[in-house]
């Protein structure tokens, strides 16, 4: 606890007093890299970014075709407030198609996906009022809505099935409505991290008919974080068809992003997509985003928006991305693959995991399982009833020490 003595003593104002400065994965990677230079066989199952077999970052080669292509007085220049129109276009067609959501969208560019989910907190939220997403989540939602004054509120993310709990989210979201007069509900699928689940038709299904019907009565958004999404199964899922989720009167919001989708990291760009049945709602909305932009990051990442507009819409690169991305994503199942055989015949719990970066595996005690890994020289994230697998940076012949080691870590742990 802070003493009124020594906020006195501080530059700082109140709030950013005790801000925890190193983000703890990447205090578990520093260790891994520490040992594993020392000469230790380390397996580092901790980072969220996709490894090839080799353990360098996998990347698309035509992406760095489409970025040197870019005239430099183009790339230099300031890209417009709210993104190229190009590149919204595109990117609102790559996830509508020519149908008909598309044509009831706005976007902004935002840098990466997290860009995109502040622009839906700080716009979708008044101050101090609380997101609503799954008891599993990417913990910095935590830190966007503690920076911007909201907060988190979350539902039991599954049910005794393994199946999205979706009567405590009824709960939630109905609670939400009466307490704060609106809600926000942020939902990452597929591939969500941390549990690699995905909702499957019937759930979507669920999910639409309850915003919907909550829509009725008092404002909601319900924002798709997308990242991981074109590693998923493909086909389009039912929030982007037409007969989804525009029957009420929900915003449905889409934070969109080339991290993971084009291996661009480090590019930070990504778009917030908003669509929305009524015109006037739909200006509106594309006013107070493009608000946003100007007042948070000006305009985005121009070199970077521009090779993007050009793999989404030429048809040869956007051909020749979409194979290589598809080759990582057979990498990446067939280390999925791997860890359901070997999770199975160990009797490791965890949820539904049909593709994506990570999966959580259950325990009852995630810090002594993750501590007990870490003696066998295995690197895992511990989370709250559950440690994190990022089967991204591990190969599938990693696979069967790395679930032996989980086994022994679950032993440890009384699991
Ligand atoms: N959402 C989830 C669940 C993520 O895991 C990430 C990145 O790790 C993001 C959003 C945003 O990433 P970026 O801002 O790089 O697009």
């Amino acid at each position: 606890m802070t003493t009124p003595a020594a906020d006195s003593r501080s530059t700082l104002i109140h709030a950013a007093l005790d801000r925890p400065g190193d983000d703890p994965i990447f205090s578990l990677n520093a260790e891994a890299l520490r040992r594993s230079r020392a000469g230790e066989e380390i397996l580092n199952a901790t980072l969220g970014a996709l490894m090839d077999d080799e353990g360098r970052l996998a990347i698309l080669p035509s992406v760095f075709e489409a970025l040197r292509a870019v005239p430099p007085e183009a790339a230099a220049a300031y890209a417009p407030i709210a993104g190229p129109p190009r590149f919204l276009a595109a990117v609102v067609r790559d996830l509508f198609g020519e149908g008909p959501l598309g044509q009831a969208s706005v976007a902004v560019a935002t840098p990466g996906g997290t860009g995109a989910l502040h622009h839906a907190i700080v716009n979708f939220l008044e101050p101090g009022q609380a997101l609503l997403t799954t008891s599993y989540y990417w913990s910095p939602y935590q830190i966007l809505a503690a920076h911007t004054g909201r907060r988190v509120e979350t539902f039991r993310m599954f049910d005794g099935e393994g199946r999205i709990d979706l009567a405590a989210l009824e709960r939630a979201l109905r609670r939400q409505v009466q307490v704060q007069g609106r809600a926000l509900l942020i939902l990452n699928t597929p591939c969500h991290n941390p549990t690699g689940y995905a909702l499957d038709a019937r759930e979507w299904r669920e999910v639409l008919d309850l915003t919907n019907e909550i829509a009725r009565s008092a404002p909601l958004a319900l924002a798709v974080d997308h990242a991981y999404a074109k590693f998923g199964r493909s086909g389009i899922e039912p929030w982007a068809r037409a007969d989804g989720a525009l029957d009420g009167d929900a915003v449905l919001l889409v934070a969109w992003t080339v991290s993971k989708s084009f291996a661009q990291y480090g590019a930070r760009v990504g778009a917030l997509v908003a669509c929305h049945r009524d015109d006037a709602e739909r200006r509106r909305i594309q006013n107070a985003l493009s608000f946003s932009c100007r007042g948070t990051w000006s305009n985005c990442n121009h070199h970077g928006m521009l090779a993007i507009t050009e793999l989404l819409s030429d048809p040869d690169l956007r051909a020749r991305s979409d194979a290589e991305r598809e080759r990582l994503r057979q990498l990446l199942d067939q280390r999925v693959s791997a860890f359901n055989r070997h999770a199975a015949r160990a009797g490791l719990r965890y949820p539904r995991y049909e593709g994506g970066f990570f999966v959580t595996v259950f325990t009852p005690d995630a810090e002594r399982t993750a501590s007990r890994m870490r003696e066998l020289g295995v690197f895992v994230v511990p989370l709250s009833g559950a440690v994190r697998v990022a089967l991204c940076s591990t190969p599938a012949r990693d696979v069967p020490r790395l679930v032996e080691a989980l086994r022994q870590g679950l032993e440890a742990a009384g699991g």
